[in-house]
């Protein structure tokens, strides 16, 4: 019988072959994630026995008794279910085409985290699924400097939810936004650390595709880390060249038809910015013409390196060198490359800079990157003053005023947004998180980390600067009643 009884035999099958369906998938990833675990938790360990190689017997037993009761805690830990009651909202902090991002506090441990909340019948309705399996996916595979630390991952009916390290330097589309330009020793420096983190998720297997100033945060030292990985698996929308041909066709404007003046283009690209980086098509001005034109062949990670040369013009002249004021115009641009990258008299550069965007910004096989990854650009001569193994570890030329650890004055401000979070009522029994559309897609997507457990024991307990570091404004404090009593950075 079907859930309603009044179906006929075909729809009685396929109600039964779905259900079937979600079982045997939930068994099988049920096992390959206690697989995996336990091949963690035996790395883990493995990395533990090297550590403590040199230390006498009594330090070795008293080191993995340590381990043993964190492993016990993380066990622990990783049984109880995460949702958004854990959680509370301080504020919106960004928002892109699919999401929204929160600054949010653990209500137990009153950890500051941002918070990524995605709409999974959004996800589902724009063929999204695959993406935001990704990024879920590299945020947690990726463990390493250059990459955004995610924490914990999990979803209910309505939502996923990644939590991830709060940045509290900004985007580096909201710096580009404050300064008119930046210098070439400052440029350098942001492009050599882009490259460095575009490196390491390209040495994980993964290609970024939306490599952009949104998506280039700024801890609070200054220094990069790479976000946003909802495109590592496949096109979005704005990749696909069907878009353009159908874009209402406009007739030419001031600002695409004449080439003007450097700095009002700059103001009115400035102007548009934000508009473009909320809406849910977004901007192609940083996507590589190939992406375009080979996208049913494929292409390698040779893109991420275009995208690259992009910024590193926009941090030099003011604006990125394809914008124009409709989408349809700047695609038109990329592709048409050869003629439309120029640099304005008005704006001079150095020849080497010149050189260094012209090398990644061409055909894809001659492509700054394309052979041999960062050793070629480490190679290029704008770069040769960069310490590239120490340059994480450099003061950033560009310091980051952040007055606490849940300081959100370098992001855009949208007091106008709603805190609360969607009223989620159980799920009938027997049920798993599926939506009423989901098919199984988010299966999985809930994910915890060990060194979550272990920064919490480091940090732990009463931070004493923690009552100054969070300074919430009236305005929060009246959204948020039950005023938050400690914040403890990550
Ligand atoms: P997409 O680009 O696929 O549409 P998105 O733009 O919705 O995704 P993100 O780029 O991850 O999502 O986040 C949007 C903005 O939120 C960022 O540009 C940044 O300003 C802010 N943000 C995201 N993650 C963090 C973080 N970990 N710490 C601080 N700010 C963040
Ligand atoms: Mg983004």
């Amino acid at each position: 019988m079907t859930a309603s009884g009044s179906a006929n035999n075909g729809e009685i099958s396929q109600y039964i072959r779905d259900k079937a369906n979600r079982t045997r998938l939930a068994i099988e990833s049920y096992y390959a994630q206690t697989m995996l675990q336990c091949a963690d938790r035996d790395n883990r360990a493995a990395r533990l026995e090297k550590q403590i190689a040199g230390c006498s017997d009594s330090e070795k037993e008293e080191k993995r008794k340590t381990h043993a009761s964190k492993e016990t805690d993380f066990l622990r830990m990783r049984r109880t279910k995460l949702s958004v009651a854990d959680f509370q909202s301080l504020k919106v902090i960004g928002r892109g085409a699919f999401g929204e991002v929160r600054l949010v506090q653990k209500v137990d441990t009153g950890n500051i985290y941002a918070m990524k909340i995605l709409r999974k019948a959004d996800m589902i309705e724009k063929e999204q699924t695959a993406h935001v399996r990704a990024e879920r996916d590299i945020l947690s595979e990726a463990d390493c400097e250059w990459v955004v630390t995610m924490y914990f991952s999990f979803q209910d009916h309505i939502n996923l939810y990644l939590v991830m390290e709060f940045l509290p330097g900004g985007d580096m589309m909201t710096l580009l936004i404050k300064r008119d330009t930046l210098t070439e020793e400052e440029t350098m420096f942001y492009i050599a650390e882009a490259a460095l983190a575009i490196q390491a998720i390209h040495n994980i297997g993964f290609i970024h595709r939306d490599i952009k100033p949104d998506n280039l945060l700024l801890d609070a030292k200054g220094h990069i880390k790479l976000s946003d990985f909802g495109l590592c698996t496949g096109l979005k929308k704005i990749h696909r060249t069907e878009l353009y041909r159908n874009w209402p066709s406009q007739l030419p404007s001031d600002f695409v038809s004449k080439p003007f003046e450097s700095k009002r283009k700059a103001e009115t690209w400035k102007k548009n910015r934000r508009a473009f980086a909320y809406s849910t098509v977004g901007t192609p001005d940083y996507i590589a013409p190939e992406v375009f034109l080979i996208e049913k062949l494929g292409y390698t990670k040779t893109c991420d390196w275009w995208s690259l040369g992009v910024i590193m013009y926009e941090m030099l002249i003011g604006y990125p060198p394809f914008c124009s004021e409709t989408p349809q115009e700047t695609y038109r641009k990329v592709v048409n490359w050869q003629q439309t990258l120029v640099f304005p008299p008005e704006m001079p550069i150095s020849v080497d800079a010149k050189a260094t965007i012209r090398r990644f910004c061409c055909d894809h096989d001659k492509r700054m990157g394309h052979s041999n990854g960062l050793e070629e650009i480490k190679q290029c001569p704008f770069f040769r003053r960069v310490d590239w193994d120490r340059i994480r570890e450099l003061p950033a030329p560009i310091r980051i005023e952040v007055r606490g650890i849940a300081d959100t004055s370098n992001f855009d401000d949208f007091s106008d947004a709603d805190l609360s979070f969607p009223e989620v009522k159980e799920p009938p029994s027997g049920a798993t998180n599926f939506a009423p559309t989901d098919r199984g897609e988010f299966l999985d997507y809930t994910f915890k980390r060990f060194q979550c457990l272990t920064q919490i024991m480091r940090y732990g307990g009463t931070n004493p600067t923690a009552q100054q570091a969070f300074m919430p404004s009236q305005q929060q404090q009246n959204a948020n009643p039950k005023s938050v009593q400690q914040a403890t950075p990550i």
